[in-house]
């Protein structure tokens, strides 16, 4: 008989912000994925978004969790700690021509890129500097550039453990993506997330990836840097996020859904994990309940499909007015 392989799974906040409702769904997923199959779960904090990252937003992301009772294995891992190994995954892909140097500005993407885009969404990268090589960055005087990965005609399918088959993209869908972004005014240049989540994620021995379903269209990019660095990707399971009423991304349109506000404004945790456990079908009221308690209920089966909506109904049900 084969034992199962032991989940390694992980919650990778970015403390780029407060965390708020729709982050607490995703991590109370992830802890409970883990936690129902006796896996290890580690905490990531993934700073290096550095012009974004807040600097109270790491340790109140850890006191967040903490008092909602999702608890982690070892250290917290620190992305900026780890530059060197992101450097070394760079070079690789260097060597191999995987990647080139590209000089356009955002506006000049922007600028070239052919269709127009949603929100949040990236401009597709036209392909410029597709030209270069790697070692033409050594002729670059002057100008800031980036590391761009090349895209094979085709994205890799994948299989998503909630979604189920997800088709790879055409090329004219996506675009050569950023791995190593370009320096700022003081020259300090930083990897990008694709490149720094899979070099951790491998680093880790993570097996499987819970994180908000927004992230799908990362994840073909993701699967071509574990083959090109010849590290062994995880399993997916991209989880639907939350929403206001309007249909979009939770915000602060949508009322004060941070997990400190609730906190401060004595709102209890289990009423939280009650709802939230409602909203995935694991409870057939929004009851109060800890972490541990949901163990025991917890399908990944039950959870919608479709985004959560968040509406008053769900603040007042917690006796909560935003
Ligand atoms: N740090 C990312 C976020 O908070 C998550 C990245 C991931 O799970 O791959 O959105
Ligand atoms: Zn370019």
């Amino acid at each position: 008989m084969n034992d199962p392989q032991t989940i390694i799974g992980r919650l990778a906040p970015s403390p780029t912000g407060a965390q708020h409702l729709g982050n607490a769904r995703t991590y109370l997923i992830a802890w409970l994925m883990a936690r129902s199959h006796q896996g290890t779960l580690f905490l990531r904090m993934e700073d290096i978004d550095s012009p974004r990252v807040k600097p109270w937003a790491a340790q109140q992301a850890i006191d967040d969790l903490k008092w909602l009772g999702l608890d982690w294995d070892g250290e917290v891992l620190v992305q900026t700690e780890r530059f060197c190994l992101y450097h070394q995954a760079l070079e690789e892909l260097k060597k191999q021509e995987l990647v080139y140097p590209c000089t356009c500005t955002r506006s000049e993407v922007l600028q070239a890129a052919s269709a127009p885009h949603e929100d949040g969404r990236e401009p597709v990268y036209p392909g410029t500097c597709s030209h270069r090589q790697a070692a033409d960055a050594n002729n670059i005087q002057g100008k800031p550039f980036c590391w761009r990965f090349r895209l094979p005609p085709r994205e890799p399918d994948f299989h998503d453990g909630f979604h189920g088959f997800i088709p790879g993209r055409y090329r004219e869908q996506s675009g050569d993506f950023v791995i190593w972004r370009m320096g700022d005014t003081a020259g300090q240049s930083v990897p990008a997330y694709q490149l720094a989540v899979v070099v951790d994620d491998a680093a880790q021995g993570i097996n499987q990836v819970v994180r908000g379903d927004d992230l799908i269209p990362s994840t073909p990019r993701q699967l071509l840097l574990y083959k090109s660095l010849g590290l062994a990707a995880p399993g997916y399971f991209h989880v639907p996020l939350i929403v206001g009423e309007d249909g979009r991304r939770l915000a602060k349109r949508h009322g004060d859904t941070r997990i400190s506000t609730l906190r401060e404004q004595g709102v209890s945790a289990e009423k939280i994990l009650g709802l939230l456990a409602w909203s995935c079908g694991w409870l057939p009221t929004m009851e109060p309940i800890t972490a541990g308690e949901l163990l025991s209920f917890f399908d990944l089966k039950t959870i919608p499909r479709r985004p959560f909506v968040l509406g008053k109904e769900h603040f007042q049900s917690i006796g909560y007015t935003c």
